[in-house]
C-alpha cells in the first residue's frame, strides 16, 4: 500500500511532534563537547530545564530514553532489598516496579483501579502502617500515559507529610513536563525523572534526573552497583552531567525547545494542553452519547489527563484496526493501547507542538475511522470539539 499523501498528523503520546525551528537547530555539525562555545550554550540549556522544572536542585543527564533516568533514579538512591512503595496508575508504574525487582529491590504497591486513580487515603494508610520506616521511597508517575489519567503529586506529598513519613518522593514527569503544570521544589519532590521526545519537542535521546539535597543525601548510602549513571562520578565532570559523549545536536534543538516554550510561556504552554485536552474530552464523551460505544476510559473527572486521552472500545470492536484505518488512509497517527489494554483503547497525544486545526483534524479522522469500522458512537464529536474550543 502506498503511503499516504500530505503531512503526518501524528497524536502520539510521544514522540511528539517536532517543531520545524528544532529540527532546524538540531541539524548542526559536529562540536567537541567540551567546546567553549558548546559549553555555553549546554549551560543555558541546563539552566532552562531547571525553569521548566521549576526547580534549583542538581539535574542529571543520561544519553538514554525514559527507562535510563528512571534506572538512574533507582541505582544512586537505595541498595540491595530496600522496599519502595509504588503507586498504581498502570502499565508505566508496573514496569517502573518491574524494573525495581530487576535491580533487587523489594517492591510493594497501592493498588488503585486504572480507570479510576488511586485513593490517596490508601497511600497515607500504607504510610502510616509503616511505623519502622521500613519504606525507602515513593513512587509516582504523575501522569500515566497509558491510560490518560493524571495523578495529583501535591496530594501525594500532603499524605507523606500527614503520615510524617520520612521516605523520598520520586516523581516521573515524562508525559506531563512542559504539558501539565509541575513544580520539583513547591511540591516537595526529591527525584524528578524526565525525557526529551514529549513536552520538550525534542527527538528521543536524552533523559535526566533533577535531584534534590535530601536525595542526594541519600546517595551518599546507596550500594546498588552503578558506573555509567553515577551522579558523584558526573559531579566531578566539567558538565556536572554525562559519563560520555554528550549528543550536542540535541542540545542545540534544546536550546530552541526551550526558546519556543518561553516566548509562549510555561503557564500559556499549560493552559493551551488544558485547553486542547477539554476539546478532546468533549469529542469523546459526545461519541459516548447515552453509552454502549466508545467511551473515555479514565472514568474520574479529576484524573483526566490533559496530555494524553485514552478511548476505550466495546467488546467485540478492536482498537488497532481504527488505529490501522487512521495511519493508512488519513495519515494520521495515533497511539497503540499497552499492556492489558492492547487492542481495547487507542490514545490521542496531545501535547507538546500542537494547535487546534491539528487536534480537530485528528478527531474528524478518528470518527472516520470510527464509522469505517463500524464502532458505535454518536455522530459529531468534531462539533462538540469546537463548541468546547
Ligand atoms: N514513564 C512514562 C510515564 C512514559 O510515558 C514512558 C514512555 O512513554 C516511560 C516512562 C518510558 O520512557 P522511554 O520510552 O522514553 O524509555
Amino acid at each position: 500500500m502506498p503511503e499516504p499523501r500530505g503531512r503526518m498528523f501524528f497524536a502520539n503520546p510521544g514522540p511528539t511532534n517536532i517543531p520545524d525551528s528544532v529540527l532546524h537547530a538540531c541539524a548542526r555539525a559536529s562540536i567537541d563537547f567540551n567546546d567553549n562555545a558548546f559549553f555555553a550554550v549546554y549551560e543555558q540549556c541546563v539552566a532552562g530545564v531547571k525553569r521548566v522544572l521549576r526547580t534549583k536542585a542538581d539535574v542529571f543527564f543520561y544519553t538514554a530514553s525514559g527507562h535510563g533516568a528512571w534506572e538512574a533514579s533507582m541505582l544512586n538512591l537505595f541498595s540491595k532489598g530496600d522496599v519502595l512503595l509504588v503507586i498504581e496508575t498502570g502499565h508505566f508504574s508496573e514496569s517502573w516496579a518491574k524494573m525495581g525487582r530487576a535491580l533487587g529491590l523489594t517492591i510493594e504497591s497501592v493498588a488503585a483501579d486504572w480507570r479510576r486513580g488511586v485513593d490517596i487515603a490508601a497511600v497515607e494508610a500504607a504510610l502510616r502502617a509503616d511505623t519502622t520506616h521500613r519504606i525507602k521511597a515513593v513512587c509516582a508517575v504523575h501522569n500515566e500515559t497509558a491510560a490518560g489519567t493524571m495523578l495529583p503529586i501535591p496530594a501525594v506529598r500532603a499524605a507523606m507529610d500527614a503520615a510524617a513519613h520520612p521516605a523520598l518522593l520520586l516523581a516521573d514527569t515524562i508525559s506531563s513536563l512542559g504539558s501539565l503544570p509541575f513544580e520539583m521544589d513547591a511540591w516537595g519532590i526529591d527525584v524528578m525523572v524526565g525525557g526529551s521526545q514529549k513536552g520538550l519537542m525534542l527527538p528521543t535521546g536524552f533523559s535526566f534526573n533533577g535531584v534534590s539535597a535530601k536525595a542526594m543525601e541519600a546517595h551518599k548510602h546507596a550500594t546498588l552497583p552503578r558506573h555509567y549513571f553515577d551522579w558523584s562520578e558526573m559531579l566531578t565532570r566539567r558538565h556536572k552531567s554525562f559519563i560520555g559523549t554528550v549528543p550536542t545536536t540535541l542540545f542545540y534543538g534544546l536550546q530552541e525547545a526551550l526558546r519556543l516554550i518561553e516566548e509562549e510561556g510555561l503557564e500559556n504552554v499549560w493552559a493551551r494542553h488544558t485547553r486542547l485536552a477539554r476539546a478532546v474530552r468533549a469529542a469523546v464523551n459526545h461519541w459516548a452519547g447515552n453509552g454502549g460505544g466508545v467511551e473515555l476510559f479514565c472514568q474520574n473527572a479529576d484524573r483526566a489527563s490533559d496530555s494524553v486521552t485514552a478511548i476505550m472500545l466495546p467488546d467485540g470492536h478492536n482498537a488497532d484496526a481504527v488505529r490501522a484505518t487512521c495511519r493508512n488512509q488519513f495519515n494520521v497517527s495515533l497511539g497503540a493501547g499497552l499492556n492489558k489494554l492492547a487492542g481495547k483503547v487507542f490514545r490521542i497525544g496531545h501535547l507538546g507542538d500542537l494547535n487546534e486545526p491539528m487536534i480537530l483534524g485528528t478527531l474528524a479522522s478518528v470518527e472516520m475511522a470510527l464509522k469505517i469500522n463500524n464502532v458505535p458512537h454518536r455522530a459529531g464529536g468534531v462539533g462538540a470539539a469546537m463548541d468546547a474550543l
